[in-house]
């Protein structure tokens, strides 16, 4: 057993809490002074069934044994662990896995790093790489770029790497998980990468995740990169970020353009704030590299496709960028590699005259249609609308719900109207799942639910945005609730890992090591179902709380008796959270509440 859980198994909440409040009965509950607000009325309950307590006054907030001694003896995590663990004659025990998990991302980017270093070797040296040496040269680029990139070249051979890497040291099964090496069904493994142009992806840090490859016959597909591994995330990565963001904060602007070679074209040419989307739209996680280097934001797209990209990949930068974002629009045809080479005062024309993003994407859009008609009206709504729901600026918003009701000749209240409608859309209301029955008496030593949704979280980063919804008050455990909020600001386990408590590393590499139901691992679908039904239950079962907590508190009042018909009228309206039960108690303050023997 863990030791959060012995110690949370050891220490009843009643027990624990009854060293620092007169507790009085209260039903099946107990009540008693809050400790953490300065109060006549009790309005302090502790929950013996649940071994939760929550104060319904000032405070309104609640938790278990860990959170109590965090908020009585303010002290973090670890030191309430400790005090507690102390308390219950439990030995905190040295990590018996120190920073596995840690270590085993660790040894995937020294895998990768090593492929890096040979890669690059063969590509500068060998004679296999003459072919692809040659390539570079034709494309201009100097021997110091390809050196500062560390571009490399795979050898068209089955098992080149493979044998490198086993050389080195290294088990096949962690080669297979680095993506480097592909497993057949039949038993054995080849080199996942042959006679190919080599792009090395690092993140921001610098550290190698994957790998971008690009073919060197005509071998399809002409671009790859490395599969989902424990470090590579391709739907987070920016290509190029870690040498262009120093660059991207001196200069307080970031270009994004498309590939590879264009952010290494633009940085030969003195662009170093230069990053790759690699692929089509861009999507928050690496809009989430940016955040806190700059504010804005400049999408390079190419003339003839910009119209459609701007609306669909303008998305998330709107939705990050507190300025405007701009889009450099590129001769027809052209990808920023290709003008830089040619016509270097091109490019640095056509970034000094970038438009505004949104008004670029009302130009392309609405120039297309016919606005008198009916129906090119509502396409132009459902092409740009979207894009100013995701404005985070109001001002912004206003100026183009304005401009776009000018432009379609519409009243400004009828595209208001739709935009709330966006915005509900997103709140995406939940059908209604059966009732579970209410689980017996137990010690909430833990909650399954809880760790199952943060294992799903922890293990599948893509999973990331579909946990917008949740919030700590979803975890009950103090310690699924420290690990969730240190996920939501740093997802990288190894970051969150070391931003982390030291006395949680335990509990961290329990979740991370979580089993799951068959077939998880494969479908992708089927992780993102899964995730959507542990946030209802979680939602399920903090309302479910919530109700439970009331009844305990107007049971309570009745048997005080005196404010029978005011509690009737209260549960008639129905007092669903938390929030309103604080105002009952609010309202206890004034005259009317207050009981003649408590008045001083
Ligand atoms: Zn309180």
């Amino acid at each position: 057993m863990s030791t959060i859980r012995e110690v949370k198994q050891r220490i009843g909440i009643v027990e624990l809490v009854s060293e620092y409040v007169a507790l009085q009965k209260s039903g099946r509950n107990l009540k008693g002074l809050c400790p953490f607000h300065s109060e006549k009325h009790a309005s302090f309950f502790v929950f013996p069934e649940q071994q939760t307590w929550h104060c319904f006054g000032a405070c309104g907030t609640g938790g278990d044994i860990l959170s109590f001694v965090m908020k009585k003896e303010g002290v973090e995590f670890g030191e309430a662990l400790r005090l507690l663990a102390e308390k219950a004659g439990v030995s905190l025990r040295p990590r018996e896995r120190p920073d596995r998990v840690t270590e085993e991302r660790d040894e995937l980017f020294e895998i990768n790093e090593a492929a890096t270093e040979y890669y690059h070797h063969l590509l500068l040296s060998a004679k296999v790489g003459e072919g692809a040496r040659g390539y570079l040269a034709g494309r201009g680029m100097t021997s110091e770029i390809v050196k500062e990139f560390r571009l490399g070249f795979s050898p068209d051979s089955w098992d080149t790497m493979k044998k490198y890497l086993l050389g080195k040291g290294y088990e096949e099964k962690r080669i297979v998980e680095a993506g480097l090496v592909i497993e057949k069904e039949a038993g054995g493994s080849y080199d996942r990468f042959r006679n190919r142009l080599m792009f090395p992806i690092s993140d921001i840090r610098g550290r190698i995740t994957g790998f971008g490859a690009r073919a060197l016959d005509d071998a399809s597909p002409k671009y790859m990169n490395s599969p989902q591994t424990p470090v590579f995330d391709k739907s987070s990565i920016l290509y190029g970020i870690d040498r262009a963001k120093s660059a991207i904060r001196k200069n307080d602007f970031v270009i994004i353009v498309e590939g590879y070679t264009d952010v290494i074209t633009a940085y030969q040419s003195g662009w170093q704030n230069v990053v790759g989307s690699m692929g089509t739209a861009l999507t928050d996680k690496q809009m989430a590299n940016i955040k806190g280097l700059t504010n804005n934001i400049t999408l390079a797209l190419d003339a003839d496709l910009a119209g459609e990209e701007a609306t669909l990949r303008g998305r998330a930068v709107l939705a990050h960028s507190n300025a405007e974002a701009e889009v450099i629009l590129l001769p027809s045809g052209k990808d920023p590699d290709q003008v830089i080479r040619e016509d270097q005062a091109l490019w640095a024309k056509l970034v000094e005259q970038a438009v505004p993003i949104m008004d670029f994407a009302f130009q392309s859009v609405i120039g297309k249609l016919d606005i008198s008609r009916a129906r090119d009206k509502s396409l132009a709504i459902q092409k740009l609308l979207p894009s100013i729901h995701e404005m985070r600026d109001p001002a912004q918003r206003f100026h183009y719900v304005d401009k776009l009701a000018r432009a379609l000749k519409m009243e400004r209240s009828d595209l208001e109207a739709a935009l709330h409608r966006l915005k509900n859309a997103d709140k995406k209301p939940r059908a209604a799942k059966p009732v579970e029955q209410p689980s017996l008496a137990r010690r909430l030593v833990s909650s399954p639910i809880e760790e199952h949704c943060l294992a799903l979280l922890l293990r599948y980063p893509e999973l990331g945005p579909l946990a917008g919804e949740l919030s700590s008050e979803h975890f009950q455990c103090t310690e699924n609730r420290e690990v969730f909020d240190g996920w939501r600001d740093s997802p990288d386990v190894s970051v969150l890992q070391s931003r982390l408590d030291d006395s949680l590393t335990e509990h961290l590499c329990y979740l991370v090591d979580r089993t799951f139901p068959p077939g998880i691992g494969e479908d992708e679908r089927k992780r993102s179902s899964e995730l959507e039904y542990c946030i209802l239950r979680l939602s399920e079962r903090a309302t479910r709380r919530c109700e439970a907590e009331k009844e305990a508190v107007l049971e309570a009042e009745r048997e005080r008796g005196g404010v029978k018909s005011e509690l009737t009228k209260l549960e008639e309206q129905g007092i669903g959270s938390g929030q309103q039960l604080q105002e009952v108690f609010i309202k206890k303050g004034g005259k009317k509440w207050i009981q003649p023997r408590e008045r001083t």
